[in-house]
């Protein structure tokens, strides 16, 4: 038999009214011997409905979405839905607390630890929570990232494909409804340890989306995520007599389908980028130079782009390792 979770909790998922409150997950350390990590959760219930569960903070340093679910929990009351909601803000809390992408107390990625280990570290403990208690119950999913400390993303919401078609065409419509400029299709990335990946395991209607990065918080990705995700509620009819705007029609579709959309560094230094985000860019073209002012004799050793598309993704630090991702491209659909 499977262990079940240490993870405990005074909320009552299928209480009416909002409860906003923590679990509490464990953790004995020199200076707490029975101590637990306060993991923050609100629940918004009035009768029966969808349940919509809202993530963010999955990184640490991905700031956009936790400000918008923070503002959410604030503004959201039990009469303006039909349903649940379920809203994390900051579901990898010390990692959100140290504003790192990874929690300091394990190193652990939530976004590569699913489906968890309730034994295991506390990154481990929380994503098998998310697996094995929230995602069973819920209908729809969204979880609200950022390019983080070391990338800067060209904002957007996201889909990942999930090899079952009935699944995907429903994500699909969420991400129209969800109406940015920029819709973005992951038809490339085979790991399953991401949470969306595994909420479509679970047959959830999941999001996703790159909404700023570089470690600060971008005011016009925040206007646009606060507003498509309140499209998005409406889109999942968990919104009592709302009904979804029709989308613009303005957004663009792109994709993502490929490890030849990835630019990586072929050397570690100091890299001088060759492009802004948001260029249009050439297969061949340049992408940044890697230079060596530890040894300025060395000529900079240049990194190419290797298909047709934009740049949606840019690194944000100057120096990289060998192996570091200089930049990313989305094509159209
Ligand atoms: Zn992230």
């Amino acid at each position: 038999m499977k262990n079940p979770t240490i993870i405990f909790t005074d909320i009552d998922y299928q209480r009416e009214g909002k409860q906003v409150d923590w679990l509490h997950l464990p953790h004995s350390v020199t200076r707490s011997a029975y101590g637990a990590i306060a993991i923050p959760l609100a629940v918004i219930r009035n009768g029966e409905g969808p349940t919509v569960f809202l993530m963010a903070g999955n990184h640490g340093d991905e700031y956009e979405g936790q400000i918008v679910l923070a503002r959410l929990i604030q503004e959201l009351q039990p009469e303006q839905i039909r349903g649940r909601v379920i809203i994390m803000p900051a579901a990898n809390l010390p990692a959100a607390m140290a504003g790192t992408r990874v929690s300091p107390i394990d190193q652990g990625n939530l976004n590569r630890a699913f489906p968890g280990d309730p034994l295991g570290t506390p990154t481990f403990a929380i994503s098998h929570y998310i697996e094995t208690v929230l995602y069973p119950m819920a209908d729809y999913h969204h979880d609200l990232h950022s390019g983080g400390s070391s990338l800067r993303y060209v904002p957007f919401c996201s889909m990942r494909k999930s090899g079952d078609a009935a699944l995907d065409e429903r994500a699909m419509a969420a991400l129209m409804a969800f109406d940015s400029p920029i819709s973005m299709v992951w038809a490339y990335n085979p790991d399953s340890r991401l949470a969306g990946a595994a909420a479509a395991r679970q047959g959830l209607v999941s999001l996703g989306g790159e909404f700023g990065g570089g470690g600060h918080v971008d005011r016009s990705s925040l206007t646009m995520l606060d507003r498509g995700v309140r499209n998005f509620l409406r889109f999942t009819g968990v919104m009592r007599g709302q009904t979804p705007d029709a989308p613009s029609g303005k957004t663009r579709l792109m994709e993502v389908s490929s490890l030849d959309h990835y630019v990586y560094s072929p050397e570690a230094g100091l890299l001088e980028p060759a492009v802004d985000l948001g260029a249009e860019v050439r297969r061949g073209d340049l992408a940044g130079l890697v230079h060596f002012v530890d040894n300025p004799g060395r000529a900079p050793v240049p990194c190419h782009f290797r298909r047709d598309g934009m740049v949606v993704c840019q690194r944000h630090f100057g120096r990289v390792e060998r192996g570091d991702c200089v930049a990313h491209l989305a094509t159209d659909c």
